[in-house]
């Protein structure tokens, strides 16, 4: 269902203007904005080409397709009945693109503070997505997804509490959130400051935060464990160039690096789908049903 972010009222009808208090969403650009003040004053744009070479740059590289891979696989084993998805801070689109191509009859939704991202996740998606603009306090549905997704984006947030509540609330009963987050606070480095991260997780904060918001916890582990000790000694001694494209630098490796890594990160996740689980690594993955 359809929720007013103005009187709060639930609709179910085609069109987005509240049958109870007449408000309809703006738009910005194709799409309707829940937040129209935060239009252009969000996050820095950085353009559809971007969009478009982060997307080349996470075919290939071993960090995106092997994070991919889990989300993939988590998604499926804990959520193998879904009928929708909404990825909230959709980005350039890889899970929703993959997502897609896993599960053809689901219908999938996406959100960006960024109307680039839309932009490019239009493109890119051929207009299988259902996009708006909004922030987690302005999430225009209730008690309507099956699973949410929030991928790298509740570090950005100081306060995560209201976000992961909001979720719970857009969620149908017997649907759950799947959430990666970076951890380790000994891998903080000038990245996780240029990119706007509040913090690194650590232990299983994301985890006692999630049930705090009324979920049941149904996976809690690290991930990239085997790639914890090259990853802190890049960040720690490497110096590496600013923002996105440090990013880029510290992930786009020579051909044979990034394939034997690639390979690596395959065995992990192996032993990950076997129940093995090891106790460090620099990314979490959450995944917890509605309680
Ligand atoms: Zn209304």
């Amino acid at each position: 269902m359809k929720l007013c972010t103005e009187c709060r009222a639930v609709f179910d009808t085609k069109d987005w203007r509240c049958p109870t208090c007449g408000v309809a969403p703006e738009m910005a650009g194709d799409w309707p904005t829940f937040r129209a003040d935060l239009v252009g004053a969000g996050p820095k744009e950085f353009g559809s080409s971007t969009y478009e070479r982060m997307s080349a740059f996470e075919a290939s590289s071993f960090y995106c397709l092997s994070r991919l891979r889990l989300i993939r696989w988590a998604f499926t084993k804990f959520f193998p009945t879904a009928s929708n998805f909404y990825d909230f801070g959709a980005g350039t689109g890889y899970v929703l693109d993959v997502l897609c191509a896993t599960r053809p009859n689901l219908r999938l939704y996406g959100s960006d503070l960024s109307i680039d991202s839309l932009a490019w996740v239009d493109t890119r998606l051929g207009g299988k997505v259902d996009l708006f603009h909004t922030d987690a306090d302005h999430i225009p549905f209730s008690e309507h997804f099956d699973v949410i997704g929030a991928f790298d984006v509740l570090e950005h947030i100081e306060d995560e509490q209201p976000v992961l509540r909001a979720f719970h609330k857009a969620l149908k009963p017997g649907g759950g959130v799947l959430l990666t987050v970076p951890q380790h606070m000994s891998l903080w480095s000038r990245l996780d400051d240029e990119t706007g991260h509040q913090r690194r997780y650590i232990g299983d904060e994301l985890a006692v935060k999630v049930k705090a918001a009324g979920f049941t916890i149904v996976l809690d582990t690290c991930f990239m464990g085997t790639l914890f000790l090259p990853q802190y000694i890049s960040r720690r001694w490497l110096v590496s160039p600013t923002g996105i494209e440090g990013f880029e630098a510290e992930h786009n490796l020579p051909g044979p690096v990034n394939g034997f890594l690639k390979g690596v990160l395959s065995l992990e996740l192996m032993l990950l789908k076997a129940g093995i689980r090891i106790p460090f690594g620099g990314m979490r993955i959450v995944a917890a049903h509605k309680s």
